[in-house]
This record gives C-alpha cells, structure tokens and sequence, in this order.
C-alpha cells in the first residue's frame, strides 16, 4: 500500500490560519516536514505552538490554508469534502487524548472496534468479528472483548481505542496526546502498545506528547515552535543493538550493554533556509529584529547587532554610527562566553 522510496507524509509550507471575529491566528507558519513510511515520530511543542492543528490536517479532519500536505501520495489539498471524509475514515487512524472522544461506552471492545468497520461498508459479520479479535490480540486485551468499555480501566479504553484507530487498516496512526491523561505506568503501556504495533506492523505513526520519557522511545522527536519546525532529535541507536536485531541473545552473555541509545539535536531549516533561533537564547544575546550572521571556518556564527537591543527596538543610529560600525570590529569586550551563538556544526565523529 506504501509507495516505494518516498516519504509517506510531504509537508511543504504549511499555513493554517484561523479566523475568529475579526482576529486572525495564525497555527502553522510555513511547516515544512516529511515522515518516512514505518517511522515513529514524536512531536512536542508548548501549549499552543500548532501541534493539534498539524495532527488534524494530516487527519483530514482540517484543511490548511495554503501549502502543500500529500500523505501516500494523495494530496490532501485537492480532496473533496466527500474524498477527505473517505481519506479520514480509510487512510489514517486517530487516537485523542479524551477516551471518550474515541469509545462508545456502552458497547463491547469487540463491537467498538466493529463499528468503524461496518461504517466502511464491510457487512461480512464473521470478517469484523475476526479482524477485530486479531486487533484486541495485538493490543493485548483479547481476554477483556466481551467487556463494556465502562468495565475497562482508563489505560485498557486507551488500548481498545488504538484498535479502534486500526479497524479499517489505515497507512498512518496518530495519537495527540494520547497519554496525557493517564499515570506514568499506564502511560508506558499505552506506548509499549504504539511501539509493538509500530514494530511489528510496520504501521508509520506519529505522536504528539509532552512527556520527555515517552519522546525517547520514538525514532525521532520533532519540535514545534511557533507554527514551525525548529529543531529535530534523532535517536541513534548502537551498532551494536543494530546488529543484534532479530537474534536476541541473553543479556547476561555480554559484558556490555546491548542497549545504548544517544540522541541528537539538529536545528532544522526550512525549504527557503530559514531556521529559528530560540527565543531564550535571542534574549540572552540580546538579538532583536536583526543580527550578523558569517561564515567561521566550519561553521556559521551569528551575533546581536551592537547598539541594537530587543527591550529597546532598532535603536535609531546617525549616518556617521553606521559607517564606522561597518568598519568597525566588534569589540572584544562583547565576545564574553555564551556570547556567540553556534548553531551549526558538524556532527562530531
Ligand atoms: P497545540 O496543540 O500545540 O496546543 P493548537 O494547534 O491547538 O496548539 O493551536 C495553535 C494555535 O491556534 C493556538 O494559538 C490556538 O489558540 C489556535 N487555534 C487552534 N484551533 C483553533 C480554532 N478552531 N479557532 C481559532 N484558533 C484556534
Ligand atoms: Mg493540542
């Protein structure tokens, strides 16, 4: 169903922009992001900083206002409202972080599980019935199927829903926040959920959490800023665990750890080169509207404007400050630690 080489999800310049009176807000500023097919991305980003609105438009439940969002190779923009109603049934599942948004409490496991099916026209009973039976399997709650989700805890609903999302076989499951309300142990097995099916389904998924531990077990962590992605975090794992996949020694027959994981941070550039600059570190320096930015042996370094302070604005200078500032060295008492921001360098070998 997935096609070939290509990334599954292409986001190019994604604007959502939404109106309310006479108030424009503007929820995705240009994103631009790809997601590979069997990936598992975790998205974070503070209260606000666009997450839902993305999960919805790649959901189908939200159009962007201009850019370009293909998932599979269709392309969301160009659907009907009837194509993007099918897109949301048959291509995507979605797990919200209210269980309630995604059960109907007085019906079994099995035949919650059963309705979206029936929803897509499948009428063949004893098909639903198996398909939703393998589903409980692989979510581990077969020995609860006859229970009514009001008899479920709110860890096994979580569950119950993320076979829901998988009824009708979808090539993409998100979840936004879909341990945000829940404990931490509950929390873990919620993921370890995600991560199996993600595994042994190859199933691309994409969560949106802002619980640290739960963004270290995802291949790769993305971060919302403002509309934007601003930086991403790639989790590598050792050559070692690499080449022990599949062969699952005994631990104890190794010294070292099978297990190391690292991670790192990259700023991430958009299609037209932009990148953000965090704002802690833009107050920090002291980085207004503008900054110089040049070119020092293997990487870029960019420094706030002398006499140009954020709290103040661009401070007006006289014809006379400018030139001589454009022949001017920066002067060295302003090259105290911290002062240069070093976005880009290699990575280290
Ligand atoms: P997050 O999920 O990261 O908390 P959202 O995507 O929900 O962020 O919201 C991003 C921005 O868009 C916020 O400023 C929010 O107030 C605004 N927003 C979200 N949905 C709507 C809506 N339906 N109408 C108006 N503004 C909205
Ligand atoms: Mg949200």
């Amino acid at each position: 169903m997935q096609n070939g080489n290509k990334p599954l999800i292409i986001c190019e310049n994604l604007v959502k922009i939404y109106k309310v009176a006479d108030l424009e807000v503007v929820a995705l500023q240009g994103l631009d992001f790809t997601v590979e097919p069997g990936e598992m991305l975790g998205i974070v980003g503070t209260s606000g900083s666009g997450k839902t609105t993305l999960m919805n438009i790649l959901g189908g439940l939200d159009r962007p206002s201009a850019g370009r969002v293909s998932v599979d190779g269709i392309d969301l923009l160009s659907l009907s409202e009837k194509a993007l109603n099918e897109y949301q049934r048959l291509k995507v599942g979605f797990v919200w972080q209210q269980t309630g948004r995604n059960l109907i409490p007085y019906l079994t496991a099995l035949e919650n599980i059963e309705l979206p099916m029936t929803m897509a026209w499948v009428s063949n009973h004893r098909m639903k019935r198996r398909w939703a039976e393998e589903l409980l399997q692989a979510v581990g709650l077969y020995e609860r199927r006859f229970h009514k989700l009001t008899q479920l805890s709110g860890g096994e609903q979580q569950r119950v829903a993320i076979a829901v999302a998988l009824a009708n076989k979808p090539v993409l499951l998100l979840g936004d926040e879909p341990t945000g309300e829940v404990d931490s142990t509950t929390a873990q097995t919620i993921m370890d959920t995600f991560r199996g099916l993600n595994r042994d389904l190859g199933l691309t998924t994409i969560i949106v959490t802002h619980d640290p531990r739960i963004a270290e077990q995802v291949d790769r962590v993305v971060a919302i800023r403002d509309g934007k992605i601003s930086t991403e975090t790639i989790r590598q794992v050792s050559q070692l665990e690499k080449a022990m996949v599949g062969e699952h020694p005994a631990e104890t027959e190794y010294d070292v750890p099978l297990r190391e994981v690292t991670f790192q941070e990259f700023v991430v550039l958009d299609s037209a080169g932009r990148l953000q600059i965090p704002k802690e570190l833009r107050e920090q320096l002291g980085i207004g509207k503008r900054a110089q930015m040049e070119l020092e042996d293997d990487c870029i370094v960019i420094r706030p404007v002398p006499g140009e302070d954020e709290t103040q604005g661009a401070k007006r200078l006289t014809l006379e400050e400018q030139i001589a500032l454009l022949f001017e060295e920066v002067p060295t008492a302003q090259r105290k630690p911290g002062f240069i921001a070093r976005l880009i360098k290699p990575a280290k070998k």
